[in-house]
């Protein structure tokens, strides 16, 4: 039995077959790294989330294609989302936009677009061209939130609030086909253990589509390498985690799709915790079922919004 909505379900769900993301870097930068909205970045940020930077040599179109025929070699994959994934995915005009994105349009074996961006950076203009792709694709917005609160933002130096993520998010509902997901950050060293199970509560009550959950982990050459060596603070352990996700999990509405339970980095850039591998990653996974079975709970158990309220959705 299934304790909770994972994407794989969802996805089976939607194309009655596996299907398979690939992730792609457009060469985008961020307006919390070039000095609009801040300088030096998030204090977690190591290359925008990617770790291949040397991919940005290729086209899109070329990482499309190199990346579904690996995906193809290896699990005999047909069908393929391609995630815009590296930095902020919509920071620049629609016109420059749409060119990045019609890149799919080339390849028949596409049938979703995921774009991950800042929640101060979707304009209703880019809002519209990302509709347009909505009656052809599976479109998902990826929003960073990581925290619903205000103290922590600043700590990571996300140059944002909370109300711009509300702000995106009554904005995007104008747009019923467009599939809205969540990005959030477990462990932070400025949240108990209460201020991280009321950022479930926040996402619930927005009734957002899906969520992607990640421990703090701690990446070698980013500023918040520099806040733990400088000053070290309490990193997750493997069980708190998982104990924390379950909690988190049962607070969310059964029909949100948990996108993701754990975050990994390369071993050698990362400080720790030292679970946050990809070689690490069943381990996580299977304490995380371990503590749902514990306690014969799912998602949804403590979810306290139950209501339909967005009109289409
Ligand atoms: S918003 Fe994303 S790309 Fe920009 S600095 Fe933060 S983590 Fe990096």
């Amino acid at each position: 039995m299934e304790r909770y909505y994972s994407y794989s379900k969802y996805l089976r769900e939607t194309f009655g077959e596996k299907v398979f993301r690939i992730t792609v870097d457009a060469g985008f930068t961020c307006p919390n790294r070039d000095g609009t909205k801040g300088r030096g970045g998030c204090i977690y940020c190591y290359s925008g989330s990617e770790y291949r930077p040397e991919k940005r040599a290729l086209s899109v179109r070329e990482q499309i294609r190199e990346g579904m025929e690996r995906v193809r070699r290896r699990y005999g994959a047909e069908k393929f989302l391609v995630y815009f994934q590296a930095y902020t995915n919509t920071y620049a005009p629609p016109e420059v936009l749409k060119p990045i994105y019609d890149a799919i349009r080339e390849f028949k074996e596409v049938v979703g677009l995921i774009v991950g961006t800042r929640p101060d950076c979707v304009p209703d203009e880019v809002l519209e061209l990302l509709n347009s792709y909505t009656s052809d694709y599976l479109v998902w917005l990826e929003l960073g939130l990581e925290s619903s609160h205000f103290k922590s933002l600043r700590f990571m130096n996300r140059g944002h609030g909370v109300s711009d993520f509300i702000d995106a998010v009554l904005r995007v509902r104008k747009f019923p086909k467009i599939n809205l997901c969540a990005h959030t950050i477990l462990g932070l060293p400025t949240e108990d253990y209460e201020d991280m199970l009321e950022t479930a509560d926040f996402i619930a009550s927005l009734r957002l589509d899906g969520v992607k959950i990640h421990p703090l982990h701690v990446i070698r050459g980013t500023k918040l390498a520099e806040i733990y060596q400088e000053k070290p603070f309490k990193l997750l352990e493997l069980e708190e985690y998982a104990k924390l996700v379950v909690d988190f999990i049962e607070r969310l509405p059964e029909k949100t799709v948990i996108q993701r339970i754990t975050g990994e980095a390369p071993p050698e850039l990362l400080v720790g915790p030292s679970w946050c591998t990809q070689r690490e990653k069943p381990k996580v996974i299977e304490a995380i079922r371990r503590e749902f079975e514990r306690r014969d709970t799912r998602q949804g158990a403590k979810c306290r919004f139950r209501g339909e309220v967005w009109a289409g959705k």
